[in-house]
């Protein structure tokens, strides 16, 4: 039986790119919350702070805050080179992801708030929140402040997964918590040269804060000076650059900034600071206000598969990491991604060779090194994802042929939003005609909330499924056996004390004092304890 690691990749990362699609997927306490992001607790603000330059009138001044997306891991590296110029950063935080590879453990977090940094919301599962129900919406924004503040943050801030938002997203930050959101348009930039040169100070919009795009491998240093400058030149306001991957390596994602060029970047920032007055500060920095208590959200009720006839289509939910950007329209079945892992090239279709309806899904996988694939419900805060009670176990069920044999790889998701792999299934052989796999699971696990299913292929093969079910199973044969033994003990003996009394009753009506039986009476069995005494049993 197979025991995959953590199996997911997340979209651009690794030398495969079967996730493209999946996105989220892949997803997500102590004494940092005094030194989290204080205002007064940023070096660069504070060393700043009334070094009014020429040119720049007090109230005028330009600030610039380094903003970092998703918390990937070689972020920190951003970090060290901002540390060296006392400059502090605000980091936006998928809480699903922490601590899955590739991505900011808890301990990163923790180092980065004690350094001054601050710490965001950027949901649990990074979906596109204007293609979410309003519930599973409330569920990613709200929970993701409320388990970074049940690590200890002090979370004001939040960014729009994908920058995809819309009024009902706007309200929903407001609601959890939050002191504004960020966009990622609405300044001047390469790519936007008609838009304004700052936000303001306050922003018109909070939840809705304009920045001039993700710096991505195009930007130079001289397109992020010139939008430093420009600000400046306008009469000043705040200018949030939103970065993603730091690399130090030659090959960089699109997403990406040299290490090189950011420390240039920084350096020339410093020496502005001491020219102009620009200073750096953090989001909380710039927007202040308290910190409001976390909003507690309701869990999604359980229920089945949803769409488990594959029928339906729809817009991704998921935004692709690899450029922040949502995925591809119209291509996706709706509450269903593609997983997968290893070295092995894995293609997705839909055919219409189905056991239902009109479709089903085909996986075929060649080129097979390592790993698998398999169709899951997608990771999310329960609205595609299977709610679930700890220490119950599960039916699961689907149809498929294959060429190739195939199980059920179970994963669930924990209380802090990160999925994790859990069980697998026995095999299932490879079957020309449609076959039904069905797989009870052990007890789910202690601290689980929801579970993902699919049916993988480890191998190369074509494998199609069709119809998944999921369901709390009808207790099995030996408990049945016990419960029926249980009931025939019980009618016996009760059986054996109507005969008794029958006997008894029928002796005393025979004899001289007729009268009730001892104990048949009603005054001692409705005698009871007072309320509260406890003590007292009768
Ligand atoms: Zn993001």
């Amino acid at each position: 039986m197979r025991v995959p690691a953590w199996p997911l990749r997340w979209p651009g990362r690794g030398h495969a790119r079967r996730l493209a699609g999946l996105s989220l997927a892949g997803f997500v306490l102590l004494q940092v919350a005094a030194s989290a992001q204080p205002a007064s607790a940023q070096p660069a603000s504070a060393g700043a702070a009334g070094a009014g330059a020429a040119g720049t009138p007090a109230g005028h001044r330009t600030v610039v805050s380094f903003t970092f997306d998703d918390g990937d891991a070689d972020q920190m590296t951003a970090a060290r080179i901002l540390r060296a110029y006392r400059m502090p950063a605000t980091f936006y935080v998928i809480t699903g992801a922490v601590g899955t590879p590739n991505y900011l453990t808890l301990a990163d977090l923790r180092q980065l708030a004690r350094a001054g940094n601050e710490i965001g919301g950027h949901t649990v599962s990074h979906l596109d929140l204007t293609h979410l129900s309003a519930a599973e919406a409330r569920r990613q924004i709200c929970q993701g402040r409320d388990v970074l503040t049940r690590w200890g943050f002090r979370v004001t801030s939040f960014a729009y997964p994908g920058a995809a938002y819309d009024r009902a997203a706007q309200a929903i930050a407001r609601e959890c918590g939050f002191t504004g959101a960020r966009i990622a348009t609405g300044l001047r930039s390469p790519g936007c040269p008609g838009c304004a040169a700052a936000e303001t100070i306050p922003p018109a919009r909070p939840y809705a804060i304009r920045t001039p795009g993700q710096v991505d491998t195009s930007w130079t240093l001289a397109d992020l000076q010139r939008v430093v400058v420009t600000a400046e030149r306008s009469g000043g306001g705040w200018v949030p650059f939103i970065f993603h991957h730091v690399c130090t390596t030659g090959s960089c994602g699109q997403l990406s900034i040299k290490a090189s060029t950011l420390n240039a970047f920084a350096a020339w920032l410093a020496q502005r600071q001491r020219s102009t007055g620009t200073v750096v500060k953090t989001v909380a920095g710039v927007m202040g206000g308290t910190v409001r208590p976390p909003v507690p959200v309701r869990p999604a009720a359980a229920h089945g598969v949803r769409n488990p006839s594959l029928e339906s289509v729809t817009r991704s939910s998921a935004i692709d990491l690899a450029t922040e950007s949502a995925g591809r329209p119209g291509t996706f079945l709706t509450c269903w991604m593609e997983g997968g892992y290893g070295d092995n090239t894995a293609r997705w279709q839909r055919t219409q060779d189905a056991h239902s309806g009109r479709w089903a899904q085909q996986l075929t996988m060649s080129h097979f090194h390592s790993g698998g694939a398999q169709l899951l419900p997608t990771f999310d805060l329960g609205a595609c994802s299977l709610p679930v009670t700890a220490g119950r176990s599960y039916q699961l069920g689907t149809w498929y042929t294959s060429t190739a044999r195939t199980q059920f790889t179970v994963y669930y998701r924990d209380g802090t939003g990160r999925w994790r792999y859990w069980a697998s299934s026995p095999y299932f052989q490879a079957a020309g005609q449609w076959t039904q796999a069905q797989w009870q699971t052990p007890p789910v696990p202690a601290g689980a909330t929801g579970l993902s299913f699919g049916l993988s292929l480890f191998s190369n093969g074509t494998l199609t499924t069709d119809d998944y079910s999921f369901a709390v199973p009808p207790p099995d044969s030996t408990r049945r056996i016990v419960d029926w033994a249980l009931l025939g003990v019980l009618a016996l003996i009760g059986m054996t004390v109507v005969v008794r009394r029958t006997r008894v009753a029928r002796l005393l009506t025979r004899g001289p004092r007729a009268g009730p039986p001892p104990g048949a009476g009603s005054a001692p069995r409705t005698t009871r304890p007072p309320a509260g005494s406890g003590r007292r049993v009768s």
